[in-house]
Parts: structure tokens; C-alpha cells; sequence
């Protein structure tokens, strides 16, 4: 029997179950459409869906090419490329009248265009259809292409956001697939193909990092003009998931967030429960202020 950490007290939310949101997990069922939230059983679902309107879609199928050992989405074979998708993502952008919208993809190292375009289309059909939707995308490293990247960017999203996710060092054993320099690269590039879109990354902590390494990726990402840092406890998705090493105490994230501010980011989410797309809304209306 392994040992596993408690959860302590600030994790253990009750979900909401008179959820007024249960139409519109009717409707991305009926337009096969996957998102994070539902995926990911995301504590927040509540409290973005209806509440501050705003959902993370993730498109280009449900199966990704990778394995990394913190996600619960499944991994194989991907699914033939849907072409419709873009469209059917924007309806339903529009029916759930959303004031935000994230779009993320799982990595799709079959392609070889690593789902740019289908991403740049989606990001293009929510325009069309509600202009006054911000999208932030997601994407992957989409395999390191500086093509692929600039077919994404062109489209012109409101925020370009990749997730650094651990510190360096923990890097290798976390997200096998992916480098920690090839995401900062791919952080600073979007920054140098469209200098006024605001860049932003995630960092999930309780795996094991020091505070020093945490400090260290603030440095890395600033280095890398990386504008908008959001952190987060990691958990455990199920038992074939990487153990949570450590709980960080609500007090451990507000001086996290304060350090961070520190190091000048325009904008820093720190806490238990925060998640790379959380109260994103409110970060687009800070970063065009400026
Ligand atoms: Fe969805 Fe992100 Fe909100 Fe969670 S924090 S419900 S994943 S938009
Ligand atoms: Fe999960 Fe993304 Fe890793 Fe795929 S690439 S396993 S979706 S974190």
C-alpha cells in the first residue's frame, strides 16, 4: 500500500449539483465537442460556466499522441481530423454566450502540421460568429515548428497561452514528449511574431519542485517575455498518475503570487484551486489595458 498525502481542508470543495449548466452538457454531447472542464472535472465548472461565461474546449479529438503523467486525457491513436469542428466549436461559443473563450487541442504528433490550421480555423469561426468573444488558445509545442506556431498566430488570438507546467528539472519525468527550453521558445517566438498579443503560461506545483526552482521558471518565463503566470496545486488524477508530493497552504500561493509580481508580470493567478484557464477573463481586459 503506497502512502499517499491527505488532502487538506481548502481542497475539499462541494461540487454544486443544482448546476444550471446541465443544458449545456447536453449541448456539447450533441455537437461532439470536448472541453477541459468536463474532461478534467474541473472544480470551477460552476463558477465559469455560468457564472463569469467562459469554457476551455479541447479540440482535435479526445485521444492525444502523448502520455504525460499529470493529464487524465486518454492516450492513442488519435481520431481522423475533424474539419467541422472549427464550426461546431463557434456554435456553441455563441449558444453558450460566452464572454471568453480557451481553446486548447491535445498534441497531435501524427500531423504534420500538428493541428495548426484546424486550431487557426476555430479561432477564425469564433470570431465570425461572436466578435466580442476574447479567445485565448492552449496549443502544445505543436512539435517545436516555428510554421506551425506562426499558422496558429496569425490567426490573431487574444492570448497565446503554453504551459510550462513543472520546473526543469522534473520536466523529463512529468511530460516525457516535451522539453522545458522548447516551451520557452515557443513562449518567446509567438511574442516576436505578434508583439501586442500577450503571452502567459501555467505551473503546477506539488510534484515534487523547490521553492528556489519555482523562482527559477518565474525567472525563465520572464526571460522570455512571458507576460501573465498562473499557479496551481497539482492533483492526482487517479492512482496511475504521478503522486502529489506536497499540499501548498493558501498562504504559500499568495507569497508565490507576490514573488511573481515581483519578477514584473502583468498578472499572476496563484492558488489551491486555479487552473491554467481560470478568471483568464479577467486577465485579457488587464492585458489590453495596458
Ligand atoms: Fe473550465 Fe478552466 Fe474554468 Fe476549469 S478553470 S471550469 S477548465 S475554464
Ligand atoms: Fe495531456 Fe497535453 Fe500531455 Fe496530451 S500533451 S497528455 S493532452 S498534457
Amino acid at each position: 500500500q503506497e502512502e499517499h498525502l491527505r488532502k487538506p481542508e481548502w481542497l475539499k470543495i462541494k461540487l454544486n449539483t443544482n448546476e444550471n449548466y446541465t443544458g449545456l452538457k447536453k449541448l456539447m454531447r450533441e455537437q461532439k465537442l470536448n472541453t477541459v472542464c468536463e474532461e478534467a472535472k474541473c472544480p470551477n465548472i460552476h463558477e465559469c460556466w455560468a457564472v463569469r461565461r467562459t469554457a476551455t474546449f479541447m479540440i482535435l479529438g479526445s485521444v492525444c499522441t502523448r502520455a504525460c503523467r499529470f493529464c487524465a486525457v486518454k492516450t492513442g491513436l488519435p481520431t481522423e481530423l475533424d474539419l467541422q469542428e472549427p464550426e461546431r466549436v463557434a456554435d456553441s461559443v455563441a449558444v453558450m454566450n460566452l464572454k471568453h473563450a480557451v481553446v486548447t487541442a491535445v498534441a497531435r504528433d501524427d500531423l504534420k502540421d500538428g493541428g495548426s490550421q484546424v486550431f487557426a480555423e476555430t479561432v477564425r469561426a469564433i470570431r465570425r460568429k461572436s466578435p466580442f468573444t476574447t479567445v485565448e488558445v492552449l496549443p502544445s509545442d505543436m512539435g517545436g515548428s516555428l510554421e506551425n506556431l506562426k499558422t496558429l498566430m496569425d490567426a490573431r488570438p487574444d492570448i497565446l497561452n503554453h504551459n510550462i507546467e513543472t520546473v526543469e528539472r522534473l520536466t523529463p519525468r512529468v511530460r516525457a514528449r516535451a522539453k522545458y527550453d522548447r516551451s520557452l521558445e515557443l513562449l518567446r517566438r509567438s511574442k516576436e511574431l505578434q508583439p501586442d498579443i500577450p503571452t502567459k503560461s501555467s505551473l503546477m506545483v506539488g510534484l515534487g519542485e523547490t521553492k528556489e526552482e519555482i523562482i527559477q521558471t518565474m525567472d525563465d518565463l520572464r526571460a522570455n517575455d512571458v507576460d501573465i503566470m498562473t499557479i496551481g496545486q497539482y492533483l492526482q488524477p487517479s492512482k496511475k498518475h504521478l503522486k502529489v508530493q506536497k499540499y501548498y497552504h493558501p498562504d504559500e500561493f499568495a507569497e508565490l503570487k507576490e514573488i511573481a509580481m515581483s519578477k514584473g508580470f502583468s498578472h499572476c493567478e496563484a492558488g489551491p484551486m486555479v487552473r491554467s484557464s481560470y478568471h483568464a477573463d479577467e486577465q485579457v481586459n488587464e492585458a489590453s489595458r495596458q
